[in-house]
């Protein structure tokens, strides 16, 4: 499971789930900060929990097993068959939240509906307000529909790897969770970190989205020179590269050419930087 591992109090979730399959996200905001929000689901009196909790920096905690039920939706039919996915507000639940936690909140959001099977739409993706017995305006000010936006352009899985001319690319630092954007400058691949304001801009391109799911591609990847830090890189010849990637066909993908000729760009990128 994604996150940091820090397991809430036992009597704030319940072991299984009754036999039920997961089938849906629901989101929250703490109404308080990190520190608060992990000492509330490891106090043992409280009866309360969620399976994550999402940071204001991207930091992501991990508090009840995902096969187990945590009590988070004020529903208990809807806790045995949800995720439930707070996110820090350091109280301040109609502010803005930070690009941080939404690109976080995106990423996880994405690799449940990878991993679950579950639809990336608001049908699927509720705000714990929506499902709740009791009354409560819980997420507040967090931008959702945004969320299931970017979990189905950018989240685990996004998308299929067919070949266009306008595909592009979106390595995922599993180390900070920020999303990247791998494309051609002056000659050099290069890499930049996706800001919330950029996300508008790449889909009204209508470019096919790529995750980069194999471990060795998303390695060299994200291991371009970095365009926002004004590092091009030296010369290099892109063709071999462009050419692999141009050759990939649906159905019948071989990683193995675009691993080689990103290879060798990044070993003349090395050697030119050195
Ligand atoms: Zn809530």
């Amino acid at each position: 499971m994604p996150g940091e591992w820090i397991p809430a109090a036992g009597p704030n979730f319940m072991v299984g789930r009754s036999g039920r399959k997961i089938s849906q996200v629901v989101l929250h905001t703490t109404v308080g900060t990190m520190p608060a929000t992990i000492a509330t689901f490891q106090n043992p009196g409280r009866i309360a929990s969620a399976h994550y909790v999402v940071g204001l920096d991207g930091r992501v905690v991990n508090m009840v097993r995902e096969s187990d039920t945590a009590f988070h939706s004020g529903n208990w039919e809807e806790n045995l068959i949800s995720i439930g996915i707070e996110h820090v507000d350091d109280g301040d639940f109609n502010g803005p939240r930070t690009p941080q936690l939404y690109a976080a909140s995106i990423a996880l959001v994405g690799d449940l509906c990878q991993r679950y099977a579950i639809p990336r739409d608001r049908a699927h993706i509720r705000k714990h307000s929506e499902v709740s017995d009791s009354p409560t305006a819980c997420p507040d000010a967090l931008a959702v529909d945004r969320i299931v936006a970017g979990a189905a352009l950018f989240g685990g899985g996004g998308g299929e790897l067919n070949q266009e001319d306008n595909d592009m690319y979106f390595p995922r630092d599993p180390g900070s969770q920020k999303i990247y954007a791998v494309y051609e400058q002056n000659g050099h691949m290069v890499k930049r970190a996706l800001t919330q304001a950029d996300w508008p801009v790449y889909a009204a391109t209508g470019a096919n989205f790529h995750d980069v799911t194999d471990a060795g591609v998303l390695a060299k990847l994200l291991a371009l020179p970095d365009a926002a830090a004004g590092g091009a890189g030296a010369a290099v010849d892109l063709k071999p590269v462009l050419d692999a990637i141009a050759a990939i066909k649906p159905g019948a993908v071989d990683l193995a050419p675009v691993l080689a000729a990103v290879a060798k760009v990044q070993a003349k990128l090395d050697k030119d930087l050195a």
